[in-house]
């Protein structure tokens, strides 16, 4: 049996893994890498396997790093099966529609300015469409449900457990028949962080032989959650006195609805005031909290028990829609009031025009909840950087900065190092999904297990 590393090695991006077991081909996720042009580049660059070869593919949860290069993969010849949970299926779509449409405006713009400047080279391509995004949604054909064991093929078959990092989230166990009796390789996925709204904690995971997990945050603890709901209640009724406006830079994916839970919550026990103005500004954060209202049997028991009393958990009552341009541009005008908008690194996005218009003015303020990459806006302004370039502008930085560290996604160090030990003594433990600071760190903990950390496109011989 052969393990190979096509994506998320010492790196927190691409996520895709590759297994092969006597004539069957498996593939654990396929993202897009992100962040940075370099980074970026590696998308167009060979898989590392023919996709033609893999008979199913795997899929842990929604987010871009992990389902982003799928229609790629469907392009470049794969027709196996697509194997996840209900609510992945769903806003794996809802995802890699969204990457298609901006890999179009991408190319669209690139080869504008290219023939603007007299630049006659061969037209730039979308690294794929919205028609292979369409086409890929074919081979999504096997739903799985948590803890049930799923047979893939004789001999082979995966269990989905909840990985409680967004909606519909998992870890894998693949479990082998070989000459050497059966034999457990447990994917982490992506974990979640304990006592979060909306999910309940990650499963906890069964023992494994091999296993290989994530670490973007085994090198850090984060704040309590209390403190930070706190923080952030403080941050806007502060900014809202006077008469600034909040932005929240945000994931569309979990972060948003997660943020809208609190609000409510918040509005709710008096903590912010009752006509506390919120604007969803994302078209694709609308569509993912109406695909979050269609899961429920994904949430928690606190979200449940709002849900029972004839609430709903992501609305209140001030909360406003921005799903068109002209109602995003509109927000220019308004003072004291909440904007969540994308992207949560601010790399792309409503959130940049937002910031064009606040970060200069001192009663702003700008909250910070989620991962900031290296080398990215969010990044530097959380770092203290005096100016920003934006659309071709500087802009100074005079709103309150706040990073809440409270609301990640993410496990923690603790977390990550608990999982860990109830996989049992897994012979060998490989690290992915993490910069390399994180990953050395994590691996100086493990003690039970050879620890791995593998390089991009490495092969390994498990049994
Ligand atoms: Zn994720």
């Amino acid at each position: 049996m052969h393990l190979q590393f096509h994506g998320a090695a010492k790196n927190v991006t691409g996520s895709c893994h590759y297994l092969e077991h006597d004539d069957t081909r498996i593939l654990i996720d396929c993202g897009l890498y992100q962040g940075g042009r370099e980074l970026e580049e590696e998308n167009r660059n060979d898989f590392g396997f023919d996709p033609a070869s893999i008979d199913f593919l795997l899929l842990t949860h929604g987010h871009l790093d992990h389902c982003g290069r799928i229609p790629l993969l469907v392009k470049k010849g794969f027709k196996g099966t697509i194997v996840t949970t209900s609510a992945t299926r769903e806003l794996a779509r809802l995802v890699m529609l969204d990457s298609a449409r901006i890999q179009e405006e991408e190319a669209k713009y690139k080869n504008y300015k290219n023939n603007k400047q007299k630049k006659f080279k061969a037209p730039f391509l979308p690294l794929y469409d919205t028609l292979d995004a369409l086409n890929s949604l074919d081979y999504f054909v096997d739903i799985a449900a948590f803890d049930e064991p799923h047979e893939l093929c004789p001999g082979i078959q995966a269990t989905f457990y909840d990985a409680g990092h967004i909606l519909g989230s998992a870890s894998i166990l693949i479990e082998f028949d070989t000459d050497a009796g059966r034999k457990k390789v447990l994917f982490s996925g992506d974990l979640g962080y304990n006592n979060r709204a909306i999910l309940p904690d990650p499963a906890s995971p069964p023992h494994a032989d091999i296993v290989i997990m994530e670490t973007t945050y085994g090198d850090r603890l984060h704040k309590q959650l209390e403190p930070s709901i706190e923080e952030l209640y403080d941050a806007i009724n502060t900014t809202i006195k006077r008469n600034g406006n909040v932005l929240i830079p945000s994931f569309a994916l979990e972060r948003s609805q997660e943020i809208l839970y609190y609000l409510r919550e918040g509005v709710e026990q008096n903590r912010l005031p009752q006509d506390l103005a919120v604007f969803l500004d994302s078209p694709m954060a609308i569509s993912a909290t109406q695909i979050f209202k269609r899961h429920p049997e994904c949430f928690d028991e606190e979200t449940w028990d709002v849900i029972n009393s004839g609430r709903d958990p992501f609305a209140l009552p001030g909360l406003h829609f921005s799903r068109e341009t002209a109602e995003s541009m509109a927000l220019k005008q308004m003072r004291g009031v909440v904007i969540i908008a994308g992207s949560g690194m601010c790399t792309a996005g409503r959130i940049r025009h937002h910031l064009r218009h606040n970060l200069w003015r001192k009663e702003a303020a700008v909250i910070f909840v989620g991962y900031a990459g290296e080398g990215t806006p969010a990044r530097s302004i959380i770092d203290g950087a005096q100016s920003i370039r934006i659309f071709r502008e500087e802009i100074d930085v005079h709103a309150a900065i706040y990073t809440i560290g409270g609301f990640s996604a993410h496990a923690d160090q603790k977390e990550l190092f608990n999982w860990h030990r109830k996989t049992g003594s897994p012979e060998r433990t490989f690290l992915v999904h993490g910069e390399e600071h994180a990953m050395t760190t994590f691996a100086a903990l493990l003690t039970d297990t050879e620890v791995i950390i593998p390089e991009n496109h490495q092969q390994f011989t498990l049994f």
